[in-house]
This record gives structure tokens, C-alpha cells and sequence, in this order.
């Protein structure tokens, strides 16, 4: 068996989530130099194809330690299944993917590689994908368990002070259910902190809540971002304009502009980005505090 992040049960997403109040924020990430760390993740050459439907065109992607990546583009663009590719939940058909100096080419991948590699990466899914028989505590140790080996009250404490981290106290015991969508993200997030990835991946961890709750989980994020390696699929382009270090536009299989927020947002280089953007309006005026 896999780790944790290879089952992926899935569950109706509460509507009741509690928010919390959003502040003014500011990173002033969108302003920042871009970044020079060390290579975290590359992949090159990576494509992927659903019988004749070419998802994936021969992407590259270089991901350096301690960048926000933000994916944005149109629905069916392959973001999430470039992620999955990334994880291991889909077998990309070519590529050689390298994450925090380990190497595979997809093409011809062992278990054992298989498995090295999604180790240094955890997901966040759209739909929170929590075991709805476990409770929050659970939900957590689980991968830390079965997949990091590790002793049960070792497991719990971590999962814990991750639950913590994320906002949880109260709810260790709680199953699912007994929890609002905002919540269960909150579990997800953990979940993949605990397993300590070096790259997380986030596939559009808020598209399943009330508009007026999307901000708990957005705040959250931007505390479990900041440091951090990670993907982030969003639609919320307000988030990835002021929390990104850098936005990738895809579209149609294709990374079609890569910069940093206010390249791809204020100047757009191709009429595809232009137009995408377009549809949406970017408050240039509000900072994140992080
Ligand atoms: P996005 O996340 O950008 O909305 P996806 O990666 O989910 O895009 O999907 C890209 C395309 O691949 C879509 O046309 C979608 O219908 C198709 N697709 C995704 N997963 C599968 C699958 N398991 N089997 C067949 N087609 C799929
Ligand atoms: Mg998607």
C-alpha cells in the first residue's frame, strides 16, 4: 500500500463553515524579488493524455525553495491533473520529474521510486477527501502511521499540534460530519502539514465553500504558505495576486505565461492571459499581512 495521499475518499462538502474575520492583509509578496532558492522541484517534458485527449502538452516547470506558485487558467486546462501527475494519483505518460534532488523518469518508474517521491509532496484536495469514519485526530495520523511508520502516541501528538496550528483545538474527536466545510479543509490542511512534504500542493482548496467563507481557509493558507514550498490551483485571484510569489497561467494543456503576479496580472504578454484576466477585477490597493 501506498501512503495516505493514494487513497482518496471523498465526502459532501458541509455548506455551514464558520468564518472567521478576514483582515486587511500584507505580504507584499507580489512585490517581492523573485525567488533564488535552490531548485525544489522540476518537472520537464511532462505530458498526459486521457485516450485521445492530450491534457498535458509537453509541460516544464521549475519550482524553486520557497516559492507560492499560484495555477490559475480556464476549467479542463489539466491544473489538476498536472498536480496529480506531480503525486503520483496519475501516471503522467512522459517527463522526468525531479523533487528536492530525487529523479524518475516517468516514462519507466519503479514503486519504490513511485513512492520516494510522492513522499516529499502532500495534497490538498478541492474536496477536503477526509475518511469520514475517522475522527480530525485520525484523519491526521493516519499517513503518519501507515505511511511514515511512525508510534501511535508519537502520531497523535503531532497530529495534534498540527490540528492546533490550523485552528482545530476543539476537535480533535470530531468525525467529518460534525464538522463545517471550513473545518474539514482546516483537517486537509493539516493532514498534509503533519506529513512534513517538501512541496504541498493545493488543488483549488477553497472552490468548495460558501463565497463568504472562502476567506478562513485563504488566511490559513497564507500562514501554512509562508515558508513553505508550494502549488497552489486557485480561482481566487485576488489571493494569488497578494500571495503568490509567482502565477502560471495554463491553458489548454499549456503554461501559457509564467511571472510574478504583477507581470502576469498588470501586463499580461499574450491575449489569451488578457482575456482570462479580464474577466476578473484585482483590487491593487489591499495588502495581506501574513
Ligand atoms: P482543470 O483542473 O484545469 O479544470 P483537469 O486537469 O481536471 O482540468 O482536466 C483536464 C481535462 O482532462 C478535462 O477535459 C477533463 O475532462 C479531462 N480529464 C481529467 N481527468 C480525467 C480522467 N480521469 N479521465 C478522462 N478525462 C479526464
Ligand atoms: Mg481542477
Amino acid at each position: 500500500m501506498l501512503d495516505d495521499n493514494s487513497i482518496e475518499p471523498t465526502t459532501e462538502p458541509d455548506k455551514n463553515s464558520v468564518a472567521s474575520e478576514s483582515e486587511p492583509k500584507s505580504s507584499a509578496a507580489r512585490d517581492a524579488e523573485p525567488h533564488k532558492g535552490s531548485v525544489m522541484l522540476e518537472v520537464k517534458n511532462i505530458s498526459k493524455s486521457f485516450g485521445k485527449l492530450r491534457v498535458l502538452k509537453n509541460i516544464d516547470l521549475t519550482v524553486n525553495e520557497g516559492e507560492v506558485v499560484a495555477i490559475i487558467g480556464p476549467s479542463g486546462s489539466g491544473k489538476t491533473t498536472l498536480l496529480r501527475c506531480l503525486n503520483f494519483l496519475e501516471r503522467a505518460d512522459e517527463g522526468v520529474l525531479t523533487i528536492d534532488g530525487l529523479s524518475a523518469d516517468l516514462k519507466k518508474t519503479t514503486a519504490k521510486q513511485r513512492l520516494a517521491l510522492r513522499r516529499k509532496t502532500a495534497m490538498v484536495f478541492q474536496n477536503y477527501a477526509l475518511f469520514l469514519n475517522k475522527t480530525a485526530r485520525e484523519n491526521v495520523t493516519e499517513g503518519l502511521i501507515v505511511s511514515k511508520k511512525m508510534k501511535k502516541a508519537e502520531a497523535r501528538t503531532l497530529a495534534e499540534e498540527y490540528l492546533k496550528k490550523v485552528g482545530l483545538t476543539d476537535k480533535y474527536d470530531a468525525k467529518p460530519f460534525e464538522l463545517s466545510g471550513g473545518q474539514q479543509q482546516r483537517v486537509g490542511i493539516a493532514r498534509a502539514l503533519a506529513l512534513n512534504p517538501k512541496v504541498i500542493l493545493f488543488d483549488e482548496p477553497t472552490s468548495a465553500l460558501d463565497p463568504e467563507k472562502v476567506n478562513e481557509i485563504l488566511d490559513v493558507i497564507c500562514v501554512v504558505a509562508s515558508g513553505a514550498t508550494a502549488i497552489i490551483v486557485t480561482h481566487e485571484m485576488q489571493f494569488a495576486y497578494d500571495v503568490a510569489t509567482r502565477v502560471i497561467f495554463m491553458d489548454e494543456g499549456e503554461i501559457v505565461e509564467d511571472g510574478t503576479p504583477k507581470e502576469v496580472f498588470d501586463n499580461p504578454k499574450t491575449e489569451r492571459t488578457a482575456q482570462f484576466l479580464s474577466r476578473f477585477n484585482i483590487n491593487r490597493n489591499i495588502e495581506y499581512i501574513i
